[in-house]
């Protein structure tokens, strides 16, 4: 943010400095020579140019955080809607629960599926296919 005000009061600057070129200009109207006139446009142009950088550096830098900002609120959303409860990790609206493990290891949310055979008998379970975790229901 700091690096988005300075450029765009650097840009205010100059175009403060291309005004007052004009303004020069202006004020002089026909007593002005055309060397000088030529030399004066020079220098608005110059300004002008220098104003178009800094409001490139600007747009780049609102893009930037622009970028950030929608990628912190994306977190956010996730933080307040993924929920540990029995071992898993829940979402609000998905029935199928993410992986305890990886979820804290590597921060990789990884959907689990629901096993309910083991050998001969009954183990209901949720199963990670990544880290094959096994979560025991109930
Ligand atoms: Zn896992």
């Amino acid at each position: 943010m700091s690096g988005m005000l300075a450029s765009t009061a650097a840009a205010v600057g100059i175009i403060d400095k291309a005004v007052s070129i004009a303004k020069k200009l202006a004020d002089d109207g026909g007593d002005i020579d055309k060397a000088t006139l030529k030399l004066e446009l020079a220098n608005l142009m110059t300004e002008l140019a220098s104003v178009k950088m800094e409001v490139i550096t600007t747009q780049v830098l609102l893009f930037d955080a622009e970028q950030r900002n929608r990628q912190l609120e994306e977190q956010l959303k996730d933080k307040v809607s993924f929920v540990f409860r029995d071992g898993v990790y829940w979402k609000d609206g998905d029935d199928t629960p993410f992986c305890t493990m990886c979820y804290e290891k590597v921060g990789m949310k990884i959907h689990m599926i629901h096993y309910e055979k083991y050998y001969d008998s009954t183990w209901h379970r949720w199963h990670c296919k990544v880290c094959k975790d096994d979560v025991s229901i109930g």
